[in-house]
């Protein structure tokens, strides 16, 4: 294929490395003197020792954080940054956590210091969410892409096996989406191959035994390649089908991705070959989309739709419905390939 784009850079400060979480406070207070936190539950309990520190710049905290941030959630939060005088946000957790303090710093415009502790990613993107009404909409603003970001893999030592794979499947889903989405450069085909390369090294070790330092370290690595390779990439036709397929049938988001990811890079190959030889030089292996199944496979992710409680029906019923000029995929798909894909996943 020829080359031709455009590298859209997104700048950030990133600090990584066991143990940092302790530069939290410093780097903090570098954006601001008035801080409201969020975190979650896991995130409040890593989070005690920086809000101590900050105790005196600390004016506001949030506790309660919901998966897809609800509208509801969303503004009671931002009216309260709004009556506190925030001036900065400190945002402790998951992607549901940077979830929330995207939507408050979307309308109130304020920095956000984000310490992320699973693998989704959404610490290095401009892309909010937010959901009205059953509906998830997403979007893109500079302004949510957080300011400064502390990855410490000693926060992730406590992040369940479970939600170790289904975080880090979502990471490898990131890069391997991202090798045929619409900003792709050379740039962002280096960081997405060392970012599987990164992840499939280290998921099952953590998974085996997630007080392995090391292999959350190399996890977080791959992490922050991953969000770093989404936000600049942007999305293509694996993360289109799965929102729908997710969005229409409630199913559970990283474990779609798990299922689906096999056969989309299935059909991405056999248009873009050498996509399907970075994948499989990053997996250490020949065959790339054999290679996403045995990595799904050893962390435990279902392999089926039909586990996921989808019926071929409905499953199907997406390849209707999906508009296929707007699946951000540099080569055309036809319905009868997304049937395919939708069939092979379905189970
Ligand atoms: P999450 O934030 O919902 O967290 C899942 C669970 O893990 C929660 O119960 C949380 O308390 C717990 N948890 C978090 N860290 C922990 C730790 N270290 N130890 C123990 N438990 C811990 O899930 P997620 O997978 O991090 O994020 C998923 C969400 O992020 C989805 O809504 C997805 O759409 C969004 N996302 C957004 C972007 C973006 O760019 N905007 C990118 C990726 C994901």
């Amino acid at each position: 294929m020829p080359q031709r784009f455009v590298h859209d850079s997104v700048g950030a400060r990133v600090i990584f490395g066991a143990g940092r979480a302790v530069e939290v406070p410093a780097e903090s207070r570098r954006l601001g003197h008035r801080l409201l936190s969020i975190a979650d539950e896991a995130g409040t309990e890593v989070a005690a020792p920086m809000l101590t520190e900050l105790a005196d710049e600390l004016v506001g905290t949030i506790g309660e954080v919901r998966p897809h941030v609800p509208i509801e959630d969303a503004e009671r939060a931002r009216a309260l940054a709004r009556s506190v005088g925030a001036d900065c946000l400190l945002a402790i957790g998951g992607g549901s956590t940077m979830g929330l303090a995207k939507a408050i710093a979307m309308t109130e415009r304020l920095p956000i210091v984000a310490v992320p502790t699973t693998y989704a990613g959404s610490e290095m993107t401009p892309v909010w969410g937010l959901t009205a009404d059953g509906v998830k909409r997403t979007g893109r603003d500079p302004i949510v892409a957080p300011r400064t970001i502390v990855y410490d893999p000693e926060l992730t030592l406590s992040l369940p096996p479970a939600l170790t794979a289904a975080s880090g499947l979502n990471a490898v889903a990131h890069c391997v989406d991202a090798l045929w989405a619409p900003g792709r450069s050379p740039l962002t085909q280096i960081m997405a191959e060392r970012g599987i390369a990164a992840l499939v090294a280290s998921l099952p070790a953590a998974m085996r035994d997630g007080r392995d330092l090391r292999a959350r370290e190399a996890a977080m690595v791959g992490a922050w390649l991953a969000g770093a390779t989404f936000a600049i990439a942007g999305s293509s036709l694996h993360h289109k089908l799965c929102h729908m397929l997710g969005g229409k049938h409630d199913l559970p988001h990283a474990e779609t991705h798990a299922v689906v990811l096999p056969w989309t890079t299935g059909l991405a190959i056999r248009h873009m070959p050498e996509a399907g030889r970075t994948v499989a030089r990053a997996l250490g292996t020949d065959d790339p989309v054999a290679g996403l199944r045995a990595l799904a496979a050893e962390l435990g992710a279902p392999t089926t739709l039909a586990e996921l409680g989808l019926t071929p029906g409905h499953a199907l019923a997406i390849a209707d419905e999906i508009d296929t000029d707007g699946l951000g995929a540099p080569f055309s798909v036809t319905r009868e390939e997304l049937h395919a894909v939708l069939a092979g996943a379905a189970g």
